[in-house]
Protein backbone atom coordinates (compact mmCIF):
# COMPACT_ATOMS: atom_id res chain seq x y z
CA UNK A 1 0.00 0.00 0.00
CA UNK A 2 1.01 3.16 -0.72
CA UNK A 3 2.76 6.14 1.64
CA UNK A 4 0.14 8.42 2.36
CA UNK A 5 0.73 12.19 3.82
CA UNK A 6 1.23 10.87 7.04
CA UNK A 7 3.63 8.70 6.42
CA UNK A 8 6.05 11.06 4.02
CA UNK A 9 6.14 13.37 6.77
CA UNK A 10 6.44 11.05 9.65
CA UNK A 11 9.20 9.00 7.51
CA UNK A 12 10.60 12.20 5.84
CA UNK A 13 9.94 9.97 2.58
CA UNK A 14 9.66 10.79 -1.06
CA UNK A 15 7.93 7.40 -1.95
CA UNK A 16 7.09 4.77 0.16
CA UNK A 17 4.81 1.36 0.33
CA UNK A 18 4.13 -0.51 3.56
CA UNK A 19 2.06 -3.92 3.91
CA UNK A 20 1.64 -7.10 6.40
CA UNK A 21 4.29 -9.99 6.53
CA UNK A 22 2.10 -12.76 6.37
CA UNK A 23 2.99 -15.71 8.42
CA UNK A 24 4.40 -17.99 5.23
CA UNK A 25 6.67 -15.03 4.39
CA UNK A 26 8.01 -15.17 7.62
CA UNK A 27 8.63 -18.87 7.91
CA UNK A 28 9.81 -19.10 4.42
CA UNK A 29 12.25 -15.87 5.40
CA UNK A 30 10.84 -14.31 2.13
CA UNK A 31 8.80 -11.23 1.17
CA UNK A 32 7.58 -11.13 -2.71
CA UNK A 33 7.59 -7.58 -3.47
CA UNK A 34 4.26 -6.21 -5.11
CA UNK A 35 2.52 -2.84 -6.56
CA UNK A 36 4.68 -0.17 -5.47
CA UNK A 37 6.73 -1.88 -3.39
CA UNK A 38 8.81 -3.57 -6.31
CA UNK A 39 8.59 -0.31 -8.58
CA UNK A 40 10.69 1.46 -5.68
CA UNK A 41 12.68 -0.76 -5.35
CA UNK A 42 13.30 -1.74 -9.19
CA UNK A 43 13.38 2.35 -9.70
CA UNK A 44 16.44 2.48 -7.36
CA UNK A 45 18.22 -0.21 -8.41
CA UNK A 46 17.50 -0.30 -12.05
CA UNK A 47 16.29 -3.26 -13.31
CA UNK A 48 19.90 -4.53 -15.07
CA UNK A 49 21.51 -4.87 -11.40
CA UNK A 50 19.18 -6.94 -10.35
CA UNK A 51 20.00 -10.42 -10.36
CA UNK A 52 17.56 -13.09 -12.25
CA UNK A 53 18.27 -16.49 -10.61
CA UNK A 54 18.77 -17.69 -7.44
CA UNK A 55 21.00 -15.88 -4.95
CA UNK A 56 24.39 -18.42 -5.37
CA UNK A 57 24.39 -17.84 -8.97
CA UNK A 58 25.73 -14.40 -8.38
CA UNK A 59 25.74 -13.75 -4.28
CA UNK A 60 27.44 -9.90 -5.08
CA UNK A 61 24.52 -9.39 -7.55
CA UNK A 62 22.14 -10.54 -5.39
CA UNK A 63 23.38 -8.53 -1.89
CA UNK A 64 21.54 -5.16 -2.14
CA UNK A 65 22.10 -2.13 0.72
CA UNK A 66 19.75 -1.08 3.04
CA UNK A 67 19.33 1.37 5.40
CA UNK A 68 17.37 0.17 8.59
CA UNK A 69 14.57 2.23 10.17
CA UNK A 70 15.36 3.43 13.72
CA UNK A 71 19.10 2.24 13.93
CA UNK A 72 20.18 3.88 10.61
CA UNK A 73 22.48 0.75 10.24
CA UNK A 74 23.40 -0.34 6.75
CA UNK A 75 22.24 -3.92 5.96
CA UNK A 76 22.75 -6.48 3.31
CA UNK A 77 19.47 -8.20 2.16
CA UNK A 78 19.21 -10.52 -1.17
CA UNK A 79 17.07 -9.10 -3.81
CA UNK A 80 16.53 -11.75 -6.81
CA UNK A 81 14.17 -12.51 -9.31
CA UNK A 82 13.83 -16.20 -9.04
CA UNK A 83 12.40 -17.00 -12.65
CA UNK A 84 13.24 -15.27 -15.79
CA UNK A 85 9.64 -14.47 -16.38
CA UNK A 86 10.51 -11.50 -13.55
CA UNK A 87 7.45 -11.86 -12.36
CA UNK A 88 8.26 -12.23 -8.87
CA UNK A 89 10.77 -10.21 -7.28
CA UNK A 90 11.86 -11.79 -3.70
CA UNK A 91 13.47 -10.07 -0.64
CA UNK A 92 15.08 -12.29 1.67
CA UNK A 93 14.55 -11.56 5.20
CA UNK A 94 17.36 -12.62 7.62
CA UNK A 95 17.61 -12.42 11.25
CA UNK A 96 21.33 -12.68 10.13
CA UNK A 97 21.77 -9.57 8.40
CA UNK A 98 19.44 -7.87 10.41
CA UNK A 99 15.79 -8.04 9.12
CA UNK A 100 13.60 -10.56 9.82
CA UNK A 101 9.71 -9.10 10.63
CA UNK A 102 7.56 -11.28 12.32
CA UNK A 103 4.46 -12.24 10.51
CA UNK A 104 1.72 -9.96 11.19
CA UNK A 105 4.27 -6.79 11.65
CA UNK A 106 4.07 -4.04 9.25
CA UNK A 107 7.17 -3.74 7.06
CA UNK A 108 7.86 -1.07 4.96
CA UNK A 109 10.38 0.43 2.18
CA UNK A 110 10.76 3.88 1.52
CA UNK A 111 13.45 6.55 -0.24
CA UNK A 112 14.03 8.65 2.12
CA UNK A 113 15.31 12.48 1.60
CA UNK A 114 19.01 11.40 1.60
CA UNK A 115 18.09 8.92 -1.27
CA UNK A 116 18.64 6.13 0.84
CA UNK A 117 16.33 3.39 0.51
CA UNK A 118 15.44 2.07 4.06
CA UNK A 119 13.40 -1.00 5.54
CA UNK A 120 11.88 -1.16 8.71
CA UNK A 121 8.89 -3.19 10.37
CA UNK A 122 6.80 -2.33 13.30
CA UNK A 123 3.71 -4.22 15.17
CA UNK A 124 0.24 -3.02 14.01
CA UNK A 125 -0.85 -1.28 16.80
CA UNK A 126 2.58 0.90 17.09
CA UNK A 127 2.57 1.83 12.89
CA UNK A 128 -1.13 2.55 13.56
CA UNK A 129 -0.74 4.85 16.61
CA UNK A 130 2.26 6.55 14.93
CA UNK A 131 0.17 9.49 14.82
CA UNK A 132 -1.06 9.82 18.39
CA UNK A 133 1.43 12.95 19.91
CA UNK A 134 0.78 16.08 18.76
CA UNK A 135 3.61 18.14 20.99
CA UNK A 136 1.79 21.43 19.72
CA UNK A 137 -1.99 21.01 20.59
CA UNK A 138 -1.84 21.25 24.25
CA UNK A 139 -0.33 23.90 24.14
CA UNK A 140 -2.56 25.33 21.86
CA UNK A 141 -5.58 24.92 24.00
CA UNK A 142 -3.42 26.29 27.31
CA UNK A 143 -3.11 29.50 24.77
CA UNK A 144 -6.86 29.54 24.01
CA UNK A 145 -7.81 29.02 27.74
CA UNK A 146 -5.64 32.56 28.47
CA UNK A 147 -7.00 34.56 25.95
CA UNK A 148 -9.60 36.68 27.34
CA UNK A 149 -11.71 37.28 24.27
CA UNK A 150 -11.84 41.18 23.22
CA UNK A 151 -14.61 41.56 20.93
CA UNK A 152 -12.20 44.27 18.89
CA UNK A 153 -9.45 41.99 17.93
CA UNK A 154 -11.70 39.10 16.90
CA UNK A 155 -14.19 41.42 14.75
CA UNK A 156 -10.49 42.83 12.63
CA UNK A 157 -8.96 39.06 12.48
CA UNK A 158 -8.41 37.90 8.83
CA UNK A 159 -10.14 34.55 8.83
CA UNK A 160 -8.07 33.11 6.28
CA UNK A 161 -5.21 33.34 8.66
CA UNK A 162 -1.62 33.39 8.08
CA UNK A 163 1.59 31.47 7.80
CA UNK A 164 4.22 32.39 10.68
CA UNK A 165 7.00 29.93 11.08
CA UNK A 166 8.38 29.55 14.46
CA UNK A 167 11.87 28.30 15.10
CA UNK A 168 12.39 26.81 18.49
CA UNK A 169 15.03 24.24 19.41
CA UNK A 170 15.34 22.96 15.75
CA UNK A 171 12.06 22.42 15.26
CA UNK A 172 9.38 24.72 13.23
CA UNK A 173 6.24 25.04 14.15
CA UNK A 174 3.83 27.40 12.96
CA UNK A 175 1.94 29.77 14.61
CA UNK A 176 -1.77 29.48 15.95
CA UNK A 177 -3.77 32.16 16.77
CA UNK A 178 -5.78 31.94 19.69
CA UNK A 179 -8.47 34.63 18.66
CA UNK A 180 -9.22 32.77 15.61
CA UNK A 181 -10.22 29.67 17.67
CA UNK A 182 -12.48 31.96 19.78
CA UNK A 183 -14.05 33.15 16.80
CA UNK A 184 -14.68 30.14 15.91
CA UNK A 185 -15.68 29.14 18.85
CA UNK A 186 -18.42 31.66 19.00
CA UNK A 187 -19.69 30.35 15.23
CA UNK A 188 -20.56 27.29 16.63
CA UNK A 189 -22.18 28.60 19.98
CA UNK A 190 -19.45 26.88 22.00
CA UNK A 191 -20.99 23.79 21.24
CA UNK A 192 -19.00 20.83 19.80
CA UNK A 193 -19.61 20.56 15.69
CA UNK A 194 -20.02 16.82 15.85
CA UNK A 195 -22.67 16.94 17.98
CA UNK A 196 -24.18 20.13 19.54
CA UNK A 197 -26.23 18.11 21.90
CA UNK A 198 -22.64 16.83 23.15
CA UNK A 199 -22.34 17.71 27.17
CA UNK A 200 -19.04 19.71 28.93
CA UNK A 201 -18.73 22.05 31.50
CA UNK A 202 -18.42 25.93 32.21
CA UNK A 203 -14.99 27.35 31.79
CA UNK A 204 -13.74 29.22 34.85
CA UNK A 205 -12.43 31.76 32.69
CA UNK A 206 -14.82 32.36 30.38
CA UNK A 207 -18.44 31.21 32.44
CA UNK A 208 -18.93 29.83 28.94
CA UNK A 209 -19.27 26.32 27.92
CA UNK A 210 -16.12 24.79 27.67
CA UNK A 211 -14.44 23.72 24.12
CA UNK A 212 -12.11 23.12 22.29
CA UNK A 213 -10.23 24.03 18.68
CA UNK A 214 -8.54 21.45 16.46
CA UNK A 215 -6.93 22.16 13.24
CA UNK A 216 -8.96 19.47 10.89
CA UNK A 217 -5.85 19.24 8.75
CA UNK A 218 -3.35 19.03 11.14
CA UNK A 219 -0.71 22.12 11.36
CA UNK A 220 2.00 19.65 10.92
CA UNK A 221 1.09 19.75 7.20
CA UNK A 222 1.73 23.54 6.95
CA UNK A 223 5.17 23.07 5.70
CA UNK A 224 3.82 20.79 2.92
CA UNK A 225 0.52 23.11 1.99
CA UNK A 226 0.61 26.88 0.62
CA UNK A 227 -2.15 28.33 2.40
CA UNK A 228 -2.40 29.28 6.18
CA UNK A 229 -4.04 25.95 7.64
CA UNK A 230 -4.47 28.02 10.92
CA UNK A 231 -7.94 29.74 9.39
CA UNK A 232 -11.43 29.88 10.42
CA UNK A 233 -12.83 26.70 8.02
CA UNK A 234 -9.94 24.57 9.04
CA UNK A 235 -10.68 24.96 13.04
CA UNK A 236 -13.67 23.03 14.17
CA UNK A 237 -15.29 23.56 17.78
CA UNK A 238 -15.19 19.99 19.78
CA UNK A 239 -16.07 18.87 22.94
CA UNK A 240 -12.88 17.38 24.91
CA UNK A 241 -14.23 13.79 24.28
CA UNK A 242 -14.67 14.22 20.82
CA UNK A 243 -11.23 16.58 20.53
CA UNK A 244 -8.83 13.76 22.10
CA UNK A 245 -11.26 10.90 19.98
CA UNK A 246 -9.70 12.82 16.80
CA UNK A 247 -6.38 12.04 18.58
CA UNK A 248 -6.53 8.71 19.85
CA UNK A 249 -9.40 6.88 18.93
CA UNK A 250 -9.32 3.62 16.88
CA UNK A 251 -8.99 3.89 12.83
CA UNK A 252 -12.75 3.42 12.28
CA UNK A 253 -13.99 5.39 14.91
CA UNK A 254 -11.43 8.46 13.65
CA UNK A 255 -12.95 8.05 10.32
CA UNK A 256 -16.59 8.78 11.19
CA UNK A 257 -15.31 11.81 12.59
CA UNK A 258 -13.15 12.75 9.57
CA UNK A 259 -16.23 11.81 6.93
CA UNK A 260 -18.62 13.78 9.92
CA UNK A 261 -16.62 16.93 9.58
CA UNK A 262 -16.01 16.69 6.02
CA UNK A 263 -19.20 16.19 5.36
CA UNK A 264 -19.66 19.93 7.29
CA UNK A 265 -16.98 21.61 5.26
CA UNK A 266 -17.95 21.22 1.95
CA UNK A 267 -15.15 24.16 0.60
CA UNK A 268 -12.41 21.36 1.36
CA UNK A 269 -14.39 19.13 -0.86
CA UNK A 270 -12.48 20.31 -4.52
CA UNK A 271 -9.38 20.11 -2.26
CA UNK A 272 -9.39 16.83 -0.91
CA UNK A 273 -11.18 13.81 -0.94
CA UNK A 274 -11.95 11.67 2.20
CA UNK A 275 -9.28 9.42 1.39
CA UNK A 276 -6.67 12.81 1.70
CA UNK A 277 -8.16 13.60 4.83
CA UNK A 278 -7.74 9.64 6.22
CA UNK A 279 -3.84 9.70 4.28
CA UNK A 280 -3.48 12.99 6.79
CA UNK A 281 -4.47 11.09 9.96
CA UNK A 282 -2.73 8.10 9.53
CA UNK A 283 -6.02 6.21 9.17
CA UNK A 284 -5.24 3.39 6.51
CA UNK A 285 -6.92 0.10 7.37
CA UNK A 286 -4.57 -2.38 6.38
CA UNK A 287 -5.43 -4.82 3.75
CA UNK A 288 -4.29 -8.06 3.60
ZN1 LIG B 1 -6.28 18.58 18.07
ZN1 LIG C 1 -18.27 16.13 20.85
Amino acid sequence: MKFQSFHHLFFASKVGAFSRVTKREYKDSQITLTGLEAQIVIDYYKIKNIQIGNVKSNPSKASKDFILYNTNTAIKLNLVYPKPSKRELRLYISKKNGFKPKGGMIWFIFVNKKNKLVVGALDEVTWNSLDQYDIDDNEYINSINLTIPKKKDIRNISTKGEIIKIKTKGRTTYKRNPNLAILRFEKSGYKCEINPRHETFTSIRTNLPFVESHHFIPMKYQGIIKYPLDNLDNLISLCPNCHRAFHHAIIDEKVLLIKDVYEKRTQLHNLYSVEDLKGFYNCISIKD
